[in-house]
């Protein structure tokens, strides 16, 4: 008998767990994403503070940036941390609702399993409360035209509310709604029209729209003149340099005839640069690499401003709004390859000079530039500038508006409990846990600023049943009340896309009973839990 081998089908080194123990600790993991986000959500929100490997610090409210900058390990987690990124992809906001609606809805399952109902029965029920919730966030919205500038406003400063950009959110709004307004096209939205720029100076007040193109490198020259108009730009991808051998490579010379003969011929190199420059009629030049000191001392006796180094993606930017053609080989250039603009100027903030390229050919160019005193400071803006883009990006293709504040979610929760009730058989448990799970929402917007959730839940339900289908926690003045008068607006497609992805990924951990992990080298077998969560506890 025992001359049988065993067959192996998994490597000696894999672990398994299996039904109960495999599905408690997916939950258990996907439980502690969402209690790691939570602190974070809403206008009291606290910050985290991230600290890398490298000891680089973020300090960011911003969901999906934290868990994209946290070491998570564990497959469970890692597919909530996937929830934030599909839901920053396509809405641009939301992040932390999502997931932490993804973790209710599993702490919730946790119950029914408990309870013996089966795991099927539960995502069955979810994907039914799932479709009614849509249907629900239908009827109840409110469309937004793209005239409704003050609704636009009130959706960017819902968005910047108890971040960074709140003490500047109204001029911040403005800039957004006109930015997003300018680059539409029949309701469809490109943002990356949009370039985000940030300068470490002055204060995030001085924050503003320019109708063009900044670029981060002031001009090589201060011979060359600090201002052109009606700008005729060459974009140049190689360097303005004298590649012929001998200018970096030894020269031997026997005689100081020969040796000026040498530096007569590479001058004669460089001037043509230049006068190839010239002759296309340029007077702005953008160089991706090095342009020799020669070649930058007569671009300034011809008048022209010339830029170095600037990043392919910054070219690729002039290029798309200036129309003009970034050209390899210089005997290439001709008129035709320019692009043009209005003006092309630099300006100092500080000690950085900028070069702005402003009113350019293709009208729909923007820049947003960031004012702000640190560097932690302008990535925090940055992303509250996403946010509010995103969200008026949004809003203009679909239309569509709810209240927020926690109002939208006490009704559908109202609703899909009415729902349950018209249902027979074990799904409605499921339909139910559903409907509790919403109201996460608004307890912890409570919560987070100091207030007694249960309490504000109660009043909540209470108007709910009263038909005041907009009361809301507003947190500004800690009252229930219709928060959609007051402004607290959010675009639809966030609930429904939070709602979807969070759906999506609580029934594939419910379906898992079976976790087979290699063993690796860093975890060492089974999945370890989100890292560094103890050492984020202490922060909220
Ligand atoms: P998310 O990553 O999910 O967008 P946020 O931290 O941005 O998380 O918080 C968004 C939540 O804060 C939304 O539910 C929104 O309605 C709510 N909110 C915004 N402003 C207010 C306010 N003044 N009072 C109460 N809730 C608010
Ligand atoms: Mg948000």
């Amino acid at each position: 008998m025992s001359d049988r081998q065993p067959i192996f089908i998994l490597p000696e080194n894999t672990d398994r767990l299996l039904g109960k123990d495999a599905q408690r600790n997916n939950i258990l993991a996907a439980k502690l994403v969402a209690e790691l986000v939570k602190t974070t959500l809403g206008p009291k929100g606290m910050d985290k503070m991230l600290v890398d490997s490298l000891g680089d610090i973020t300090v960011t409210n911003d969901g999906v940036t934290i868990l994209e900058k946290m070491d998570i390990e564990h497959p469970a987690a890692k597919m909530m941390v996937e929830i934030a990124k599909t839901q920053e992809k396509e809405v641009g906001d939301g992040t932390t609702t999502a997931v932490m609606l993804a973790g209710k809805l599993l702490e919730n399952a946790e119950k029914l399993l408990d309870m013996k109902i089966h795991p099927t029965v539960i995502t069955k029920g979810y994907i039914m409360a799932e479709k009614k919730a849509k249907e629900f966030l239908k009827e109840l919205s409110v469309d937004v035209t793209l005239d409704r500038e003050d609704l636009l406003k009130n959706i960017v400063m819902t968005a910047m509310t108890g971040k960074r950009a709140e003490s500047s959110k109204e001029r911040f709004a403005e800039i957004i709604v006109m930015a997003v307004k300018q680059i539409q096209e029949n309701g469809d939205v490109n943002l990356s029209n949009i370039k985000i720029s940030k300068n470490k100076s002055n204060g995030i007040e001085d924050t503003e729209l320019i109708q063009g193109v900044i670029i981060d490198k002031e001009r090589v020259s201060i011979d060359m003149p600090k201002r052109i108009e009606n700008a005729r730009i060459a974009l140049i991808s190689d360097a303005l340099e004298n590649k012929t051998p001998g200018s970096e490579a030894k020269i031997s010379v026997t005689s100081p005839l020969q040796l000026q003969e040498f530096l007569n011929r590479e001058e004669m190199v460089l001037k043509d640069i230049v006068e190839k420059v010239k002759k296309s009629g340029a007077n702005v030049v953008f160089c991706q690499k090095g342009i020799d000191d020669v070649v930058q001392f007569y671009l300034a006796k011809q008048g022209i401003y010339a830029v170095r180094r600037v990043a392919k993606s910054d070219m690729d930017m002039l290029a798309y709004s200036t129309g003009g053609k970034i050209i390899t080989n210089l005997n290439e250039l001709t008129e035709n390859e320019l692009g043009k603009a209005h003006i092309v100027e630099e300006i100092r903030h500080g000690e950085e000079g900028m070069t702005y390229v402003k009113g350019c050919e293709n009208p729909k160019a923007l820049t947003i530039l960031i004012h702000g005193g640190s560097e932690h400071v302008l990535e925090e803006i940055e992303r509250a500038f996403k946010d509010g883009l995103g969200d008026v990006a949004t809003v203009i293709k679909d239309g569509k508006v709810v209240p927020g504040a926690g109002a939208i979610e006490m009704e559908l929760s109202k609703r899909l409990r009415e729902f349950a009730n018209t249902l027979s058989g074990r799904e409605q448990l499921a339909v139910f846990e559903f409907a509790n799970a919403l109201e996460f929402i608004p307890s912890t917007l409570a919560e987070n600023a100091g207030l007694d959730p249960i309490d504000i839940l109660t009043e909540l339900k209470s108007r709910h049943d009263n038909n005041e289908k907009s009361a809301g926690i507003n947190i500004f003045n800690n009252k229930v009340e219709n928060v959609f008068e007051k402004g607290i607006i959010e675009p639809t497609k966030i609930k429904t896309q939070a709602i979807t992805s969070a759906t999506e990924v609580a029934t594939m951990i419910l379906r898992i009973d079976d976790v087979l992990a290699s063993k690796s080298k860093s975890s060492g077998g089974m999945p370890r839990m989100p890292r560094g969560m103890g050492g984020m506890e202490g922060m909220d």
